[in-house]
């Protein structure tokens, strides 16, 4: 895929990157009181439009809560995102981003009301730079 097709592109698959530097309790919607142990936490998600409006919702922390993640972005650290454009299958994603982290499920099902896997967000202890450099592999190597 070149840089134009990346650029241009508004629909596609991301994952953003954040953290807790402490333990956290917080109520995620229906999946009521969850907690979040310290470390690095990897959200994969799609949009079939707005790609980089979506990633900047993400970024931002004061929005309606509308999604699992909306609840937990109001206590976590924003470290950095990745698009994917032009790529569907986020559930695939998700499971290649675990992988690339070393990384296990954070919560059953969390941001997974709308498909049947076990999660889209990955709890890992990697360090933010390794994960930086895993995620920019994941990305050229493409073919999922
Ligand atoms: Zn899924």
């Amino acid at each position: 895929m070149s840089q134009d097709d990346i650029n241009t592109s508004d629909s596609g698959l991301y994952v953003i990157v954040m953290s807790l530097n402490r333990p956290v309790k917080v109520r995620v919607g229906a999946l009521g009181m969850v907690m979040f142990g310290r470390g690095a936490y990897l959200y994969t998600g799609s949009a079939r439009r707005y790609l980089k409006k979506r990633m900047e919702r993400h970024r931002r922390r004061k929005k309606p809560l509308r999604w699992h993640i909306d609840y937990f972005r109001k206590v976590s650290r924003w470290e950095f995102s990745v698009s994917f454009a032009g790529h569907s299958g986020e559930c695939e994603l998700a499971r290649l981003v675990e992988q690339a982290v070393d990384g296990a499920i954070a919560h059953s099902r969390f941001g997974s009301s709308d498909c049947r896997c076990p999660g889209h967000l990955i709890h890992t202890t990697m360090g933010i730079k390794i994960i930086s450099a895993n995620l920019d592999i994941l990305k050229r190597r493409g073919g999922f």
